[in-house]
C-alpha cells in the first residue's frame, strides 16, 4: 500500500504529525529522531509505506541504493565529520528480534563527536 493510515511514519510524510525535515524528494523522506542517541541522529525512508527490510523486493534495489548513496551526503550536511576521522553508523531494525519498533521501513543515520547515549 502507498500510505497507512494507522502509520506513524506515513502521517509524519504527510504532514499531519510535526517533524524536523531534513530532506525530501519524489521517493524519499528525512527527518531528525525525537529521540536522538547521538548529535546526529535522523532516518531517512522512502515515502511508500514498506513495513519492514523484510518487505524487499528486486523491484526497491534502486530506491535503497538512492538512500545508501543519500545518507553520506545528508550525515556531512548534519555535523557528521568526513571520514576517516569521523564518520557515522547506518541501522536499520527488522522485526521484534531485531528491535524495530515503527513497521515503516527507516534508515538510521547516526552520527557526530562522541560520546553518544548508546552504540
Ligand atoms: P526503530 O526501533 O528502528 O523502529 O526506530 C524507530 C525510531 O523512530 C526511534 O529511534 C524513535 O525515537 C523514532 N521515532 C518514533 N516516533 C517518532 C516521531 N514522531 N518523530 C521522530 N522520530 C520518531
Ligand atoms: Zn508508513
Amino acid at each position: 500500500m502507498a500510505s497507512d493510515p494507522h502509520c506513524v511514519f506515513c502521517k509524519i510524510i504527510e504532514g499531519t504529525v510535526p517533524s524536523r525535515k531534513v530532506y525530501e524528494d519524489e521517493e524519499l523522506f528525512a527527518f531528525h529522531d525525537i529521540a536522538p542517541w547521538a548529535p546526529v541522529h535522523f532516518l531517512i525512508l522512502p515515502k511508500r509505506h514498506i513495513a519492514s527490510m523484510a518487505q524487499l523486493t528486486e523491484q526497491d534495489a534502486a530506491m535503497m541504493g538512492r538512500i545508501m548513496t543519500l545518507a553520506p551526503r545528508l550525515a556531512l550536511e548534519q555535523g557528521c565529520r568526513p571520514y576517516p576521522g569521523g564518520g557515522w553508523r547506518v541501522v536499520i531494525n527488522t522485526g521484534a528480534e531485531g528491535g524495530q519498533e515503527v513497521h515503516h521501513l527507516h534508515v538510521h543515520v547516526i552520527g557526530g563527536p562522541r560520546p553518544w547515549l548508546k552504540g
